[in-house]
């Protein structure tokens, strides 16, 4: 426990992880992610501050986000994540979901700060609940990476439990309520949590007896492999619930290297892999970019769980595909694709009892 810092780190804050630097590895990778668009560009050899890029920009309609964008949601990008997009491609679709715009800013009819309707869910701090027997925990509010349509990227972080002690009442209420039999970790990203702080968390869900599965949903296996250790196999595999997995890819161009590596290994420990996207103008919105991703999964054990239509949220609407565009999609992709590796296309619509298939 000593080593265990007392307060998760505040909001879209990771400063308190490189304190921890000395200790783990996956940490001192996340401490020296990039943290600008000027120098995510830089690192592309896409100079800013040379002409050439700025016609190259101008050309593509690309103008970076304000501080003011950049201070309510900052940059975030592993340099893992970054060694996978195209030198001077400044259409990469990794580059794509972590390059801040200026369009972040523009009001849109129908996008608002809460589109899923997680305030109303809210059962206790760090509980939310909207589908019968499974509850979201908000384990923490850090990210190893910052995408740009993200649905939570104004949710009110602070107001959620961040030492062990302040777990207790979310504890007690699911403890309570015996029609819980799964547990989802949330966030955020669980898996930005130290093992140790994981481990408590999980061995203390564990024992409510009707919890019958603990979820995970993350994205750090794809963006920060180096997480996936011997150690968090152990832990993961050590409860008496079933664990499951919930990764989050989005084009075939992340699942390469030490993330195809990392998949891999999670899935040969017997944990249940499933994967979740989100369609994304220019970034996976063609049957071509569907099919490598869906394939890239299949081909580690991988397996396609849903496609989501994207959530409303202010300051994403240009990543917006039409549904009916996303429904012809999933159907081509359908005749190129084993039926399981087919994944559902739904949408999160609050008050409804489940996800909507679309
Ligand atoms: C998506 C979601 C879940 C999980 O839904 P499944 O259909 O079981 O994958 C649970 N809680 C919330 C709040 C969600 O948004
Ligand atoms: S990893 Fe998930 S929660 Fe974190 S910024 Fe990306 S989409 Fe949002």
């Amino acid at each position: 426990m000593s080593s265990v810092p007392d307060a998760f780190p505040a909001n879209n804050d990771v400063s308190g992880v490189s304190s921890l630097s000395q200790q783990l590895g996956w940490q001192r990778e996340l401490a020296q992610s990039i943290r600008s668009g000027e120098e995510l560009l830089r690192r592309l050899g896409l100079n800013p501050d040379d002409l050439r890029t700025q016609q190259m920009l101008q050309t593509a309609g690309i103008q970076l986000a304000d501080q003011d964008i950049l201070r309510r949601f900052p940059v975030l990008v592993p340099e893992n994540f970054l060694a996978r997009m195209t030198h001077g491609d400044l259409g990469d679709p990794l580059l794509r979901q972590v390059l801040p715009l200026s369009d972040e800013s523009l009001a849109v009819d129908g996008f608002v700060p809460d589109a899923v309707g997680d305030l109303e869910a809210r059962r206790t701090p760090g509980v939310l609940q909207k589908y019968a027997g499974r509850v979201l925990l908000i384990a923490t509010s850090a990210c190893a990476i910052h995408c740009r349509y993200c649905f939570r990227r104004d949710y009110p972080y602070a107001e959620e439990p961040r030492r062990l002690q302040d777990w207790q009442p979310a504890l007690d209420e699911i403890a309570s309520d015996s029609s819980i039999t799964e547990v989802i970790f949330s966030g955020g990203d669980p898996l930005m949590l130290s093992d140790s702080r994981l481990q408590i968390l999980c061995l203390a869900i564990d024992q409510i007896p009707h919890v019958e599965r603990i979820r995970f949903h993350t994205r750090l296996p794809i963006v920060l492999p180096s997480r996936v250790t011997a150690e968090l196999i152990a832990l993961l595999t050590g409860f008496r619930a079933q664990p499951i997995m919930v990764v989050h890819a989005n084009h075939g161009n992340e699942l390469v290297g030490d993330c195809k590596y990392a998949l891999q290994t999670l899935v040969r420990s017997g944990i249940p892999v499933l994967n979740q996207a989100v369609l994304l103008a220019g970034v996976n919105d063609s049957v071509e970019a569907l099919e490598a991703l869906c394939r890239g999964l299949i081909n580690v054990g991988v397996m396609p769980y849903y496609l989501h239509q994207l959530d409303r949220v202010s300051g994403t609407a240009h990543f917006e595909v039409n549904r009916e565009r996303g429904r012809q999609l999933i159907q081509q992709l359908a005749t190129r694709l084993p039926g399981y590796a087919v994944p559902r296309f739904v949408q999160e619509i609050p008050g409804e009892p489940n996800k909507t298939a679309l």
